[in-house]
């Protein structure tokens, strides 16, 4: 996959993946920079989309910044016929049939590094060399990737904080230059005659999808690079408070900006621009922030350095732990996903991942924490739920949270540091504010007793119309003795570890 710039071809494809943008967009620019005509196509892969639900936002929500995406093409192209072309099929087999049938002699795409798609771009690069057709890929979706921020002896960083400062070092504003597109109209192609019959004629519905509609429109996520633009616009007024907001999910303190940085509606760059650009002038929400944004590149380099970590712990003495395998242990699970597990504040997160898609990071950590240290499953049950549910989901990111969570990952907290739900309830929802939004049969509780109501007077829990075990659960588990289990379990973590010393 060479990134030299080509000669120029009569004909090229752009094949967007997880970049759904025109603006400062790598392989776009380059394409239209050596093609004479480009042909932009999107591809719904079945062998993704096989396996999700068939109501899943982020079907919708691609679909959706598809239609944006083929109207900016149709306003913006020389030629009146010229529009986005979809695919729906599997990855490999559709994008080579496009490619042949479009005639075209390059293929142009930004890289995506998880496992299974630089799987899939190997073979996309073989079936296309014997075409005789080039494959260009581009960095786009990080600022830096793979091995470009390295210790000094030339190692891949595992510990975030150095990363972070060589991050900083290496950092220079013209990194974050958009890809500029020319000014006048551009080159993209009209929509070909050879275009097959059978395959869809422009974004198709929902349903030709086999998806059916959620409720993505009742929420305050709006797709397409214009709801990226919303969103960015609504932050940047707030950045400047998100050190001391963001923890706290009962205020409106951080981007959610993710479902746009995963499907690439905003571009890393333009939001890394003038969150560093902040920070040089000592602005501390820019700086946190940007701190955050270092985090998503290295988790990304993480996964590129150790693909092992898709399924396995990263460090390995944590695979040898025994999680709860017993007959308690699929219905406590299916009580965390429900958000039925009698604590308030993981029960309020897991609801909000259930109605909206998006979980507050203070609550993944909580409720990550609360599977993993007090119901003793495995750290990839939590994992597993989270991929299907969360809308920003990125494999990267979401391995490193639940690795982060079950002290088996790279800088992960201490295997004995194990949040308390009640006290991470009290110090980030102290008002119960989100608990009461997710948690609606405990709203009428009072403050004091609505983070752990087993414990409220029962004058307060009659006046508030509640019964536990009938309106609202008793806890599944106690904390304390929860605490203990897991300082047992993990135990092995350290004998392992003195066993690797003394070589056994
Ligand atoms: P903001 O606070 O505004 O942060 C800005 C951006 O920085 C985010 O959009 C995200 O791209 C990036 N970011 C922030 N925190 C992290 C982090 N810890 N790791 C990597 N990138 C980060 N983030 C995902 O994008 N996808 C996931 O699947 C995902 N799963 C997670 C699972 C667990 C168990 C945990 C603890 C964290 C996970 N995160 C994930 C990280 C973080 O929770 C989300 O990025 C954040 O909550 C998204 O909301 P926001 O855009 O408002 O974030």
């Amino acid at each position: 996959m060479a990134n030299r710039l080509p000669p120029t071809y009569a004909k090229s494809l752009v094949w967007f993946r997880r970049d759904l943008r025109l603006h400062d967009h790598a392989a776009l620019a380059q394409a239209i920079a050596a093609s004479a005509r480009v042909y932009p196509l999107f591809i719904f892969d079945t062998d993704i989309l096989q396996d999700l639900p068939r109501q899943d936002r982020r079907v919708e929500f691609i679909r959706e910044s598809l239609v944006e995406l083929d109207h900016l093409i149709q306003t913006h192209a020389q030629d009146k016929d010229a529009g986005l072309l979809v695919g729906h099929g599997p990855g490999v087999h559709t994008l080579v049939s496009a490619a042949k049938a479009l005639g075209v002699q390059a293929v142009y795409a930004n890289h995506d590094d998880e496992p299974q798609a630089l799987a899939r771009d190997q073979q996309v690069l073989g079936e296309l060399a014997r075409l005789g057709i080039a494959f260009h890929t581009f960095k786009d979706h990080v600022i830096f990737e793979r091995s470009e921020v390295l210790t000094q002896s030339g190692q891949p960083f595992s510990v975030f904080t150095p990363y972070k400062n060589a991050w900083l070092k290496l950092f220079q504003p013209h990194m974050a230059q958009a890809h500029e597109l020319p000014d006048a109209a551009l080159p993209f192609a009209s929509r070909p005659a050879t275009w097959p019959k059978d395959w869809p004629q422009g974004v198709p519905p929902l349903d030709a999808l086999g998806f059916e509609p959620t409720n993505l429109h009742e929420l305050p996520i709006q797709a397409g690079a214009s709801g990226a633009r919303q969103a960015w616009e609504d932050f940047r007024l707030r950045m400047r408070h998100y050190r001391e907001t963001r923890d706290f999910p009962g205020v409106k303190g951080p981007s959610y900006l993710s479902v746009h940085l995963r499907f690439g509606t905003v571009s890393i760059r333009s939001l890394v621009k003038e969150a560093h650009a902040l920070h040089v002038q000592g602005d501390e929400g820019a700086s946190t922030w940007l701190s955050e944004l270092i985090w998503r590149d290295f988790y990304h380099q993480i996964l590129h350095h150790h693909p092992r970590v898709v399924g396995h712990a990263f460090k390995p003495a944590y695979d040898a732990i025994e999680w709860e395998q017993g007959p308690q242990a699929k219905p406590l699970f299916e009580r965390w996903c429900e958000g039925q597990t009698g604590y308030p504040l993981v029960d309020a997160a897991m609801r909000q991942l259930l109605q909206t898609g998006y979980m507050h990071n203070r609550l993944r950590m909580v409720a990550a924490s609360f599977m993993v240290k007090d119901l003793g499953l495995d750290w990839r049950w939590g994992e597993q739920h989270f991929a299907v549910h969360l809308n920003d989901f990125d494999l990267a990111a979401n391995n490193g949270g639940w690795q982060w969570a079950s002290s088996s990952g790279c800088d992960a907290q201490p295997y004995f540091r194990i949040f308390n739900p009640i006290s991470q309830s009290e110090k980030f929802d102290p008002d119960g504010k989100f608990i009461r939004r997710y948690v609606p049969e405990l709203a009428q509780l009072p403050n004091a007793a609505i983070h752990a109501p087993w414990l409220a007077k029962p004058l307060d829990l009659m006046q508030a119309g509640i019964t536990l075990g009938e309106h609202y659960p008793e806890p599944v588990v106690d904390h304390a003795q929860a605490r203990e289990k897991t300082l047992a379990r993990y135990a092995v973590v350290k004998s392992k570890a003195v066993g690797a010393l003394k070589g056994e």
